[in-house]
């Protein structure tokens, strides 16, 4: 199935793909999840060490198709360094986001704080591939829920 999305914001999504950043096994983690999207044959293992409150790191390790990597990258370069609370609710906005079938309603904060994650908007507007961008969003929270205890709490 073809994307059909801005080509810019597509430019955005191929360096990420290309060029992933926090790729690689963590040493030191709190946390590991295995998250899986059936539907396209994406996979991404996430390791998370939580310090102080703050997502200390993040490493990833992962293959399936192009928006889910990037997404992948794209997350943990927003995630890493921020607080637990300021990542869960970029996760959320990303969520809003991609459920948003492309006419989110997000102010204009709530855009420029996701960044490069506005690339995935496009996306949005075809189902099938929606789980693809929120497959690395969803294993950082969860990976972030198993370390701080948190269970399936926001
Ligand atoms: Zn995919």
């Amino acid at each position: 199935m073809s994307v059909n999305i801005d080509s810019m914001y597509q430019q955005i999504i191929l360096d990420h793909y290309k060029h992933p950043n926090h790729r690689g096994e963590l040493a030191d983690f709190d946390a590991e999840v295995h998250h899986v999207n059936p539907t396209c044959g994406d996979e991404v293992t996430l390791r998370v060490r939580v310090a102080d409150g703050e997502i200390a790191d993040l490493g990833w390790t992962g293959e399936g198709c192009s928006i889910s990597q990037a997404s992948t990258s794209v997350m943990s370069d927003l995630v890493v360094g921020s607080s637990v609370t300021d990542a869960l609710q970029l996760q959320e906005k990303f969520l809003q986001l991609m459920q948003s079938q492309g006419h989110n309603d997000l102010t204009e904060d709530e855009t420029e704080a996701l960044e490069d994650a506005i690339a995935f908007e496009g996306v949005s507007k075809y189902p099938a591939r929606v789980k693809c961008a929120l497959l690395g969003w969803m294993a950082m929270k969860s990976a972030v829920a198993s370390a701080t205890g948190a269970g399936d709490k926001p």
